[in-house]
């Protein structure tokens, strides 16, 4: 009789999005016809770009004729994208990543989640509280999590690393030294960054205790902050301790196209062995690559047009950021990030708690948030808003909750 992986039976209902769901849903039974705007969702909503669009369609012109057709592309990523990123993600900030140091995928939340194939079960993980559910969920699937403690909302296993608002939501090293730790900068869903000087503190931390850093960088586009570094290898040391994830989704409108990317810089060794070259092994057996036609789409983000494009598209979304932070913060309310980020962690007022004030909203105001307790018990007390819908309904839905406040 097969056994399956009991792992996943331990795993909590994945609550926090379909509860948010069902309570619009139902909302909208005994309301027909209210007009719900969502700032709940962390879906980008701009089309891709020209320079993107044009460069997808030749790539899709070339794969019908016999010279240009493409079909198992190399895992790693086609070299002309591996060179772009290294150039414009890295070196253009002065950083040495080479090409055999990146590997594109189809996401970096499957990185995020498939990179612990090459860590060992019994390897101690530390995440943040709150933090982003994929961390946490992989490490509960591979075992290395424990139990859960249903009263708390943890694993027993997990160490959590509180970000509150007494800490500036940054992470501290916690006093149990953990093997893996997972960083998120800038945060989904606080939207605080880590600056360079903190970020130090997590890299000499890390090459101390031979751990290794899980640094998920998926909204760099987003920084605005001198003192916040785009990439942890711009702090001296994270080439023996750090691997990064990036992606394609935030920065360039490609949460429908799938393309993104880990960097593993090959002086980091565990164990006696290179996970670079472990990463790679992985990939290779389990990955077959990323489309032709989305990595030439993505290519063509490093181009002078495609650059100028998709920073409008970001300048969009940040203006919607600041409509929330500002508009909320001038009707009373305490609100954080938004700056660094697309995300504004907004703080319950009075101490109420987060589903019950994402009631209250979507009932007064008719404005879908998502409560930070769904992501992590540290959450509590606040909603999160994100920056990515249409400008108009943004500033609707800010006024609309504004008026709940006079
Ligand atoms: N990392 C973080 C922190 C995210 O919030 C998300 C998406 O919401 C991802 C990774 C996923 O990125 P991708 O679309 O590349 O899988």
């Amino acid at each position: 009789m097969v056994k399956v992986n009991e792992n996943f039976l331990k795993l909590p209902g994945s609550y926090l999005f379909s509860e948010v769901a069902r309570r619009i849903r139902v909302y909208n039974e005994s309301h027909p016809g209210a007009d719900i705007i969502k700032l709940s969702i962390g879906d980008v909503t701009r089309p891709l770009v020209p320079a993107v669009i044009q460069a997808m369609h030749k790539a899709v012109d070339e794969m019908g004729t016999a010279e240009g057709f493409h079909g198992y592309g190399p895992e790693q990523g086609y070299e002309f994208l591996r060179e772009a990123i290294a150039r414009g993600d890295y070196a253009a900030r002065g950083v040495d990543i080479q090409p055999g140091e990146i590997f594109v995928s189809d996401g970096a939340k499957s990185d995020c989640g498939n990179i612990g194939d090459i860590f060992g079960v019994d390897n101690i993980v530390a995440v943040c509280d709150p933090v982003y559910p994929v961390y946490v969920d992989t490490n509960a699937m591979a075992g290395r999590a424990g139990e859960y403690q249903e009263e708390l909302g943890k694993w027993n296993r997990l160490i959590y690393m509180p970000c509150v608002e007494e800490n500036g939501f940054s992470p501290e090293p916690p006093k149990e030294i953990p093997d893996i730790i997972y960083l998120c900068s800038p945060n989904n869903p606080t939207g605080a960054v880590l600056t360079k000087d903190q970020l130090k503190v997590w890299v000499d931390y890390a090459n101390a205790h031979g751990a290794v850093i899980l640094y998920d960088s998926a909204y760099e586009c987003f920084i605005t902050s001198d003192n916040v570094p785009h990439t942890i290898f711009e702090v001296e040391g994270a080439r023996t301790c750090a691997i990064e994830f990036r992606s394609f989704s935030k920065t360039a409108g490609f949460t429908g196209n799938r393309c993104a990317y880990t960097v593993v810089p090959m002086e980091l060794e565990r164990g006696g062995a290179k996970l670079n070259s472990l990463w790679n092994r992985r990939q290779c057996t389990k990955f077959n690559g990323v489309p032709y036609v989305v990595q030439r789409g993505a290519a063509a983000v490093y181009t002078p047009e495609g650059r100028a494009q998709i920073m409008a598209n970001i300048d969009y979304y940040r203006a919607n950021a600041r409509v929330i932070r500002e508009g909320l913060t001038a009707a009373g309310l305490t609100c954080f990030g938004g700056t660094d980020a697309p995300y504004i962690w907004l703080k319950t007022p009075n101490g109420v708690g987060s589903w019950d004030f994402f009631d209250q909203v979507l009932d007064r105001a008719n404005v879908a948030t998502t409560p930070g307790a769904g992501f992590g018990p540290s959450g509590e007390g606040y909603v999160r808003l994100t920056a990515f819908g249409d400008a108009d309904a943004t500033k609707t839905a800010v006024e609309r909750v504004c008026n709940m406040f006079k």
